[in-house]
């Protein structure tokens, strides 16, 4: 099919990764129509030459509206955040179930071929992430079922639904597993941001005030990996165009720990912090990474950006953010 007569769906086109999304698809020469439930003033990213929908997904009714002609589907729209945010929002976060059930229902009535949904490493089992020198994840290791309280029971539950989805009413329902995605144009302020983002505003800040320090969450040793969000375009686009249908890893797979996060943080800003550590903060778990053979031989998918050239980039975004408005708001709006 010719990409310019296939209508998409981007549910989620106010955050992060569905503004970034939709340039892709743009690019591609797909017609996209863009949702998000956040007033449009507030979304990250949004291109004036599509059509932008205020809508909130988590009701059915909306879900048919957004999705009347639409042929294939990327549902990026969850409430969500950081650890900061899902460890004090449970209920929240498993809200967003409604969204994805309403969407995979609209999607099967009006007859769409393709549907995304963005799963996470989060559903993966609590007990195989107690060391920092963790073991990467493979799928298998999201059962027996022991995810992320809330968040990640969510998410587990709603990769069933697409599977069911797809076995019963023949819906090619893909499933990626993001381990965190980051970059410019997201989330750095206000409660929902991640540790990539919070650490270079923390930098950023440190920097502009004369305050040299840094206030780092749990001890500093725990260990993620991060992928910037151009291997996530690539790879989410490459899962829904596919014929593997089982959750697969996106993520890097070069881990560090949030300590060595603030070192190269701290060498892109060319400074050099005094840190104190908040022992009461949301951790999360003690280590996590992502396993990617499975990825690697079914897609020939690797992480092509290197974490420091990313965090380049992401920071430079921010510092640009903070100087201009000086007050952390993290909207922008290209109009
Ligand atoms: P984001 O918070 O920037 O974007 C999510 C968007 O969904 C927001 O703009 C929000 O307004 C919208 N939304 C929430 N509820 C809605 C509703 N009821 N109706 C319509 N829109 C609604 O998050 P993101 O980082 O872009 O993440 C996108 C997806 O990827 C989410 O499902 C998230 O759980 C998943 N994910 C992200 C990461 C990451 O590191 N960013 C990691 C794992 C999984």
């Amino acid at each position: 099919m010719n990409n310019k007569t296939v209508n998409v769906l981007v549910a989620g086109a106010g955050g992060f990764i569905g503004g970034h999304l939709i340039e892709f698809l743009l690019a591609k020469g797909y017609r996209v129509r863009a949702v998000d439930k956040k007033p449009q003033t507030q979304w990250y990213q949004r291109n004036t030459s599509i059509e932008n929908l205020t809508l909130d997904l988590s009701l059915l009714p909306n879900c048919y509206t957004a999705m009347q002609g639409i042929d294939e589907v990327y549902n990026l729209a969850a409430d969500m955040g950081g650890m900061g945010f899902i460890e004090n929002n449970k209920a929240l976060c498993m809200l967003s179930v409604l969204i994805n059930t309403h969407l995979l229902q609209a999607a099967k009535d009006v007859g769409a071929k393709r549907f995304f949904f963005a799963s996470s490493a989060c559903v993966y089992a609590a007990g195989k992430q107690l060391i920092t020198d963790v073991t990467a994840l493979k799928e298998a290791d999201a059962y027996p079922a022991e995810p992320e309280d809330g968040y990640g029971w969510e998410k587990l539950f709603s990769e069933r639904m697409c599977r069911h989805f797809r076995e019963d009413f023949g819906i090619a329902a893909r499933v990626a597993r993001y381990h965190n995605v980051y970059g410019p144009f997201g989330t750095y302020a206000g409660g929902r941001e991640k540790a990539p983002a919070a650490i270079c505003r923390k930098v950023i800040e440190a920097k502009m005030s004369a305050k040299h320090e840094i206030e780092i969450w749990g001890d500093g040793e725990q260990t993620r990996s991060f992928m910037f969000i151009d291997d996530c375009l690539k790879g989410t686009f490459d899962i829904l165009q596919s014929d593997w249908h089982e959750p697969i890893n996106l993520g890097s797979n070069q881990m560090v720990s949030i300590n060595q996060l603030v070192d190269i943080v701290e060498g892109i800003a060319g400074i050099k912090l005094k840190r104190s550590y908040n022992l009461n903060a949301p951790k999360g778990v003690r280590g996590r990474n992502s396993d990617n053979e499975l990825i690697k031989q079914v897609f020939g998918w690797e992480p092509s950006i290197k974490l420091i050239d990313g965090l380049r980039q992401t920071y430079a975004w921010i510092e640009q953010e903070m100087k201009g408005s000086g007050s952390g708001k993290s909207v922008v709006n290209l109009y």
